[in-house]
């Protein structure tokens, strides 16, 4: 088992390690929560100030043709697109995951317009299910029932955000367009996390506040496949996605390409602040990312034992970058880490969760935090009262 100074030396042989200085984390805390708010990068509060005074405050209306602030949706989606194994005018950017995947969801139903079954998964984030199971017509179908032979779409989660247990995209991609559905991947929990590659699914969606840091609300993303563009329809045609929305014509006509899938007006201060985070990214060896992030999920499992139940899969390449354990009184066990300076979540009704974003989580930390996790367990310190009070976000 290794120890302090295993862990110290590990840091000092990080390829990655010079990333930790480029975020912002608070002395003496432990963020494990880089899964569901990435931490801050240095470099994003001033261009979030460029975007407010120089191109807000001096250009004024001019801002959307100088600062280019009219065209961010695919700037950023082409920015963003090696993230994903996408190429350029593939990704647009904006609105949030919940949109992104409603529009992802209705494009492919009508490109089967003879099937009438959406297949989800009953681990996909409740946001991703919700947004199906309000579309008229369809009967919803389970995932682990394995049948795609009639189904029009499957929508999945390649990270389940609960235990982080991955599929195998590629796998998973063949089995269902083999069988004449389109394939939809939700990359909240990879992306920024591993190499992610959506390129042969027919869409995808993510959100860019988690691993990629781009900050709270920061605006969700869409692929879709090229083999699509024409046809694919997007039903929320906002004048954005207008052929020509600077003719203000009374009928919706398509823009070609990867811009149809624009909505309205992209909130361009929040693309400010995601434009930061890409600044990092575009620096970034995914690989290396995967090899630390497996690294670091494999260590926590290690360190913390039999202290608690596994709820992730014990072979670190079947997972995402977080490590789930299940634990009865879990709500009052994490608030208790958190007193202590461990930074986890919990997800009802038993999750204890916990990122590992390998940007700026050191080996050190994940060290740290074990030990932390011992005392809080062996010394039952989460049982104090305190802790058992529920707070409105957990
Ligand atoms: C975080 C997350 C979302 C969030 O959806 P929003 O519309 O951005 O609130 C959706 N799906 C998955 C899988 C997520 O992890």
């Amino acid at each position: 088992m290794l120890d302090r100074d295993a862990c110290l030396a590990l840091d000092a042989d990080d390829p990655l390690r010079g990333f930790r200085d480029e975020f912002v984390v608070p002395e003496g805390e432990i963020y494990l929560v880089g899964n569901s708010l990435g931490a801050l990068p240095r470099r994003t509060a001033e261009r979030v100030r460029a975007a407010v005074e120089d191109e807000w405050g001096r250009e004024l209306v001019g801002g959307w043709n100088s600062a280019g602030w009219y065209d961010q949706p695919l700037t950023t989606g082409d920015r963003l697109a090696p993230l994903i194994g996408a190429g350029p005018g593939t990704v647009v950017v904006g609105n949030t995951t919940s949109i992104a995947v409603y529009q992802a969801v209705n494009a492919a139903v009508r490109l089967r317009p003879e099937r009438r079954v959406i297949v989800l998964d009953r681990a996909n984030f409740p946001t991703d299910n919700y947004m199906v199971q309000a579309l008229p017509g369809y009967e919803v179908r389970d995932f682990a029932e394995g049948r795609f032979d009639d189904a029009a779409a499957v929508l999945l989660s390649e990270v389940d955000y609960r235990t982080g247990a991955r599929h195998d995209v590629d796998a998973v991609t063949a089995e269902v367009r083999a069988a004449g559905a389109m394939m939809i991947w939700d990359v909240c929990h990879s992306v920024g996390a591993l190499q992610v590659d959506v390129s042969a699914a027919d869409f995808a969606v993510g959100c860019t506040y988690k691993y990629l840091n781009g900050g709270p609300g920061a605006p969700a993303f869409l692929y879709v496949n090229p083999r699509h563009q024409g046809e694919a329809v997007n039903v929320l045609s906002g004048w954005y996605s207008h052929a020509e929305p600077f003719a203000f014509e009374g009928d919706f006509r398509p823009a070609d390409g990867i811009r149809r899938f624009t909505v309205s007006t992209p909130h361009v201060l929040s693309f400010a602040a995601l434009e930061a985070a890409l600044d990092v990214w575009e620096r970034v060896d995914l690989a290396q990312v995967r090899a630390k992030s497996m690294a670091l999920t494999s260590l926590f499992i290690e360190l913390v034992g039999d202290r608690l139940e596994l709820a992730s899969p014990a072979e670190a390449e079947r997972r995402g970058s977080q490590v789930s354990f299940y634990h009865p009184d879990g709500y009052p066990v994490m608030r208790a880490l958190i007193d202590h300076g461990v930074h986890g979540d919990f997800r009802a009704p038993d999750i204890l969760r916990f990122g590992f974003a390998p940007l700026y989580t050191r080996y050190a930390d994940v060290h740290a935090a074990a030990e932390i996790v011992a005392e809080v367990l062996g010394k039952d310190l989460w049982r104090d009262p305190k802790y058992a009070q529920r707070l409105a976000v957990t």
